[in-house]
């Protein structure tokens, strides 16, 4: 199983209650929604990922996409040596639009010793279930209906309901 990653890197959190922080950033390819002002490409089809040479210098080479989970832990490996990260951040995109792909990528990422932080658009909820277990923190935006691209997204976001793919 493989998926389209764009950027791993190292920085420091911007936001909540872990706000400067530093993570790896794991920024995956693809999302489910069409927010006005996204900066990602929805198609999920980047044909490489940018990854930091040495963490935290921004001296970014290319790899191919697809990635394997393996290859993906293998990049990550130098990012754990490093030391100093306290999560692994999942963002995108949309995270959960590779749930199978996460069910067997994070449990090698937490036999490194890493945490996991999800950054998601709150609107897969049966992906979001896959992986629950996996997750130690959520970052969850409500997207309101003048933004998504999609309309109004109050069902979605409500635990009841499953996720309904690319709206
Ligand atoms: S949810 Fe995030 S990644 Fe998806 S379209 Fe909106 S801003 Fe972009």
């Amino acid at each position: 199983m493989k998926a389209a990653v764009r950027e791993i890197f190292s920085s420091v959190q911007g936001e909540g209650p872990y706000v400067g922080t530093r993570q790896i950033f794991i920024r995956f390819d693809g999302c489910n929604l069409s927010c006005r002002y996204c900066d990602t490409a929805r198609s999920g089809a980047a044909r490489h990922c940018r990854v930091e040479a040495v963490p935290g210098k921004r001296d970014f080479v290319e790899v191919a996409n697809p990635l394997s989970g393996p290859e993906l832990v293998k990049l990550l490996q130098k990012y754990f040596n490093a030391g100093g990260h306290h999560f692994t951040s999942l963002t995108g995109g949309e995270p959960l639009v590779h749930a199978e792909y996460l069910e067997g990528l994070l449990p090698a990422i937490k036999q490194m010793g890493l945490k996991v932080y999800l950054e998601t658009n709150g609107t897969l909820y049966a992906e979001l279930s896959r992986v629950i277990g996996l997750i130690d923190i959520v970052a969850m935006d409500i997207k309101l209906p003048g933004t998504s691209g999609c309309g109004p997204l109050w069902e979605k976001h409500h635990p009841g309901q499953a996720g309904t793919g690319v709206c």
